[in-house]
């Protein structure tokens, strides 16, 4: 017999079972709307061309080794990132009370930032949106969380936000439970706070007390504008606030497989910083020692240099573009066949996702009958559809509701 004989299967990944489903189809014109990530006008992965260039360059030099990097990455990608996050005139920084450390992309930021929360701070409520990410619940329970709760978020009927729910349930949490906040392009709505939500939320979070664990996955990729995307952050640093940010570089870089992250912690005085560096380290060599080196030299440069900077920043201009297209073209098509309901969410909605509001029911027959590939809760990735598929996509979702 085996140690492991008794071990049972465990549930499948749905985002990831989803896509190897769609692999496997042999269906021509089968479209793949689950998983996040940027697909081109052709339906195929873009690989940034300021990515490539930089590539090239980085295997051309020879000063570059495959030395260990820092503990807590390379301190060069950790700057740029907290300046891109914050702002490189926050007053913040130039006081020496933001830093950053380098992660495993967003997940891996996530998970330090909790876990230091959880050892340090002895905080074990955690609340996060519903619905939200569905990997939020898993990495705060792991990082040794045990009091998981929901604050209100998505309104079924109105397909908008649920502002009054989600003050209401915020007004009830317990002193010093984390409130994990998308920065923005909520995932998987789609919807963000207003600015004026944005505000009352502060007001409330500090009259009770509680922490901020924003979570930055889709910086500049969501409006295009890398300032308009970072304003709630900003803002909540503007107000006082000590907080902590999870950053990603996988949507906004294209950089999903080389794990690119940053957590950046904002506190009330430079002397916290040390201390806190030095259990970070004890928290990530415990972890996984060190992070990898590449993605992360890649944004560094890009970030250090203008004009590649310009360049990046026409290439997020242009993806979130293309996505805001594809969500005008969707919405046009659904109201030229006539198909029952209001689509104006489709436009309102912002970032990779649109939570369309079709049933498990409606997005099984999608799947079933129509090779097109997308999560039980409606949840569409928008950069799966492009003008060779966006009537097809329609056509299907009319058959699935009418
Ligand atoms: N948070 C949110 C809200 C996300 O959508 C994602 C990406 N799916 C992540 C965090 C982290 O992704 P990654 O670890 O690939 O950076």
């Amino acid at each position: 017999g085996s140690r492991f004989q008794n071990i049972e299967q465990g549930p499948p990944i749905e985002v990831f079972q989803l896509n190897k489903l769609f692999t496997e189809d042999t269906f021509q014109n089968k479209v793949n709307l689950g998983v996040g990530a940027y697909r081109d006008e052709n339906g195929k992965p873009w690989v940034l061309p300021v990515v490539r260039k930089m590539e090239k360059q980085m295997a051309e030099d020879a000063t570059l080794l495959h030395e260990y990097l820092p503990v807590l990455g390379l301190e060069s990608f950790s700057n740029a990132s907290v300046s891109m996050l914050l702002g490189q005139d926050n007053p913040v920084i130039a006081e020496g009370r933001a830093f950053g450390v380098q992660t495993l992309s967003g997940t891996g930021s996530l998970r330090v930032g909790a876990e230091l929360l959880n050892k340090h701070l002895k905080y074990t409520t955690f609340y996060y949106s519903s619905p939200t990410w569905e990997n939020h619940h898993l990495v705060f329970v792991n990082s040794g969380f045990t009091q998981p709760r929901t604050y209100r978020y998505w309104d079924e009927k109105t397909r908008a936000i649920d502002f009054a729910g989600f003050v209401e349930d915020l007004s009830s949490a317990p002193e010093n439970s984390v409130v994990i906040l998308h920065a923005c392009a909520h995932n998987p709505t789609g919807i963000d706070p207003t600015q004026e939500q944005w505000i009352k939320i502060a007001d409330i979070m500090e009259e009770r007390k509680l922490f901020p664990f924003f979570d930055s996955a889709y910086q500049g990729f969501a409006s295009g504008d890398l300032d308009r995307d970072a304003w709630a952050v900003r803002y909540f640093v503007k107000r006082g606030f000590e907080l902590v940010c999870a950053q990603s570089y996988a949507k906004n870089f294209g950089l999903y497989n080389e794990r690119v992250g940053n957590l950046t912690i904002v506190l009330s005085d430079a002397k916290h910083v040390a201390p806190l560096k030095s259990q970070l380290t004890w928290i990530v060599r415990g972890m996984y020692s060190n992070p990898p080196a590449h993605g992360a030299r890649v944004v560094a440069n890009v970030l250090a240099d203008g004009r590649l900077f310009d360049e990046w920043r026409d290439h997020i201009k242009f993806m979130s573009s293309r996505v805001i297209q594809m969500r005008e073209a969707l919405r046009a098509e659904l109201i030229k066949l006539g198909t029952p309901g209001n689509w104006d969410h489709i436009v309102k909605q912002i970032g990779l996702f649109s939570y369309t509001g079709l049933t498990p029911r409606q997005s099984e027959h999608l799947v079933q009958q129509h090779h097109i590939y997308l999560l039980r809760s409606g949840r569409i990735n928008i950069c799966g559809l492009n003008p060779g598929n966006v009537a097809y996509v329609a056509r299907a979702i009319d058959d699935a509701i009418s």
